[in-house]
Formats: structure tokens, sequence, C-alpha cells
């Protein structure tokens, strides 16, 4: 009966952030997210994308045009964090509040973006971003 502390029964489990388990290995170097099942290194950058973004329309009102889109080099493409810690961006602004993004339809955790080709995560940001007012 000694030691009892109160209230916790350690029941909880932690540390569980992980969804699928099978880690991607193989990817090209450097800071790569996750990949979505199926899509190559280079789909994820460049596209295409699943066809229900190709021509969708952001969360900001813009129609996708898979023609007239800017590469993700060209828009300093790069996750928000970084972006703040280079003085890129300012604090809270990501993709995830940008006008142009058009947030995930397919359950794969990634969405697209009207002005950007390829995959694109709410916490990525890039030098087009646009305050989305919702
Ligand atoms: S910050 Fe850039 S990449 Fe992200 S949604 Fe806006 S325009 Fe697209």
């Amino acid at each position: 009966m000694a030691g009892c502390t109160t209230g916790d029964d350690g029941g909880d489990t932690d540390g569980d952030d992980t969804e699928d388990g099978d880690g991607d290995v193989g990817d090209t170097g450097g800071d790569d997210e996750e990949l979505p099942e199926g899509v190559s290194a280079e789909e994820f950058e460049t596209g295409p994308v699943p066809e229900q973004y190709r021509t969708a329309t952001s969360q900001g009102d813009e129609t996708r045009d898979p023609d007239a889109l800017v590469s993700k080099a060209d828009a300093q493409f790069q996750e928000a964090e970084e972006a703040v810690e280079e003085g890129l961006a300012q604090e809270g602004n990501s993709c995830g509040n940008c006008a142009d993004f058009i947030p995930d339809q397919n359950g794969d955790g990634f969405g697209a973006c009207s002005e950007v080709e390829g995959y694109v995560d709410e916490a990525d940001w890039c030098a087009l971003w646009e305050e989305f007012e919702a």
C-alpha cells in the first residue's frame, strides 16, 4: 500500500505520433516531408496533383490553372517555421491561412495551391503568401 501517488493511473499512452508506421526510406536527401503513399518525390514537388485539385478553387476563391503555376523553387517555397527563422515570413503566416491554399480533399494530409505547383502542406509557406480572410 505504500507509495501511491494521487491522480495518476498511468493508463495513457503518449508519444504516439505516427500514423502508418511504414516510414518511407530512400527519400531524396535533405529535409523531406513524409510523402503521401504512392507519390514520388518529383510528383510531390512539381505535380501533377490528384485530379480533384487540378482546377480546384482555393479557400480565398482563386481558381487553379495547372498551366500557369509557379515552381516551388521560384516561390521560395519551404516550411513556414524555416521561413520565419530565415526572416522571410512573419510568425503565424503559412499556407493554411493563405488565400491561395486548397485544403486537403483526399485525406492524405496535403492540399494544393492555386499559384504554386505540387503538393502543399498547411504548415508550408511561400513568398506569394496572401492573407486569407474567411
Ligand atoms: S503560401 Fe504560397 S504555396 Fe502556400 S498556399 Fe499561399 S501561395 Fe500557395
